[in-house]
């Protein structure tokens, strides 16, 4: 049989590994299969500057349609992979197209879990996402982003139901657009990952900036008025603490599952995601990347699933090069950065529970700081606010990093200006 490649996945990660497996010199054939109807594009902008109306799809794309030509790639878009044999070394795809692998590649990704109690609200209706599009959904997709934005006009009352990245990175984009947001968070303070002190100041500047926060409270359900009804189509969020909110959009924000459905009975190891060693394998040519894998990780000592942007790329790195039979394994740093409206937070090394955040440069004229987290007294990330140089550095001198002194250090990647083109 000829040498077939087969990714599932074609987003940041599973693009990257096909990139990567042509820079290497694989000529053999090679199929990317992914859910969405549109060439592969990047997810950070989506609650950030495209949500805001500042760059457009073009600019999100992760390769042009020359760059993707290149590639030869069998291009399944808009299919999604139902099943996979592991034994017969075949995918099966929606549309009933069997495609036989000598290499699979697992790059699904995360699914958003969804907002659980929405109904119609006529005193007994079931539960459902029911609201008119855009006005109660999650956010991951180019096509949830564009619903979204439609919805996000000035004066509009949106409610958030979670504070973690996703849901205070979109409350800081709906107050730009002059929304009144409102932000439910189960957790003491928003991006309770990041620690007490830099959650309270994410809080305070949510607040500052015309936000209301309600902690300790969750979203218990979503009530739209039937047509027909006096005000039909009006959104109410009952919290958990019985406070109902009027409100035109709700997003949900509350987490996000491994896409693994459609490997149930492949019988791999699904527990979080898709389990593999330090090279991202998971079977005998099966490997994983991206969010939707957990790798074992020598500097941790343990398995990790990371939902970093960055991390997708490195991983897809590994894996290209152990599907030619490499034997590389990934040990680096992780690292991500998160905008929180005119912020910027940059991460390094591992948000460990339990581990206690200290200031160390703090720079109040100029809205910086940097801080150290330690877990039994040993650096274990570094964070920046507002001076990702500064990041850098620190991780330098705090986290050691086993790769070569030349490997490349990531930095977010600088969303094109509006108006560039694509690189091809
Ligand atoms: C709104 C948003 C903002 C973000 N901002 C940041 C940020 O600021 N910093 C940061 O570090 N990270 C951020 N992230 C996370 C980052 O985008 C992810 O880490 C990255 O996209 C992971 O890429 P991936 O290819 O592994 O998975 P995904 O991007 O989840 O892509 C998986 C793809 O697989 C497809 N798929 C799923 N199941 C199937 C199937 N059965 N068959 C075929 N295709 C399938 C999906 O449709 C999807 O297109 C953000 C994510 C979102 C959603």
């Amino acid at each position: 049989m000829n040498r077939h490649i087969v990714v599932v996945g074609a987003a940041a990660a599973g693009l990257a590994v096909t990139e990567q497996l042509r820079r290497l010199g694989y000529d053999g054939d090679l199929s990317l299969v992914g859910a969405e109807n549109h060439p592969p594009y990047d997810r950070p902008p989506l609650s950030k500057r495209f949500l805001a109306g500042e760059l457009s799809a073009e600019q999100l794309r992760l390769a042009g349609p020359e760059a993707l030509d290149r590639l030869a790639l069998a291009m399944h878009r808009g299919r999604r992979a139902v099943t996979a044999d592991l034994d017969s070394r075949t995918v099966t795809l929606d549309d009933g197209t069997v495609l036989t692998y000598t290499g699979l590649v697992v790059a699904t990704g995360v699914a958003p879990r969804g907002l659980t109690g929405t109904g119609p609200s006529d005193g007994g209706g079931e539960p459902g996402d029911v609201g008119r599009p855009g006005t109660v959904g999650t956010l991951k997709t180019l096509d949830d982003a564009r619903a979204l934005a439609e919805q996000l006009r000035p004066g509009r009352r949106v409610v958030i139901a979670g504070g973690g990245f996703l849901g205070t990175e979109t409350a800081w984009t709906a107050l730009a657009l002059g929304c009144e947001v409102t932000l439910a968070n189960r957790a003491a303070t928003p991006l309770a990952v990041l620690g007490g002190h830099v959650g309270s100041l994410v809080g305070e500047r949510l607040r500052a900036a015309g936000a209301t926060l309600l902690t300790g409270r969750t979203v218990r359900a979503v009530h739209q008025q039937r047509d027909g009804l006096p005000e039909a189509g009006r959104l109410t969020v009952l919290l958990s603490d019985g406070t109902r909110l009027p409100a035109d959009v709700v997003l949900g924000a509350i987490g996000s599952v491994p896409a693994t459905g459609w490997l149930a009975s492949t019988g791999l190891d699904l527990s979080d995601g898709v389990r593999c060693d330090a090279g991202g394998r998971a079977a005998p040519g099966v490997y994983a990347c991206g969010d939707v894998a957990s790798w074992y990780h020598p500097r941790h000592g343990g398995h990790l699933r990371l939902e970093h942007r960055m991390h997708a790329g490195e991983q897809a790195r590994v894996v290209a090069a152990n599907l030619l039979g490499g034997t590389e394994v990934l040990d680096s740093v992780p690292f991500f950065w998160t905008d929180q409206g005119p912020h910027k937070i940059v991460v390094h090394g591992l948000l460990t529970p339990g581990a206690e955040f200290k200031p160390l440069e703090v720079d109040p004229e100029r809205d910086r700081f940097t801080g150290v987290y330690r877990l039994d007294g040993r650096p274990v990330a570094v964070l920046a606010w507002n001076s990702p140089k500064e990041a850098l550095r620190l991780r330098r001198e705090l986290l050691t990093d086993p790769r070569s002194a030349d490997a490349p250090i990531p930095t977010a990647p600088a969303e094109p200006a509006a108006g560039t083109p694509v690189p091809q």
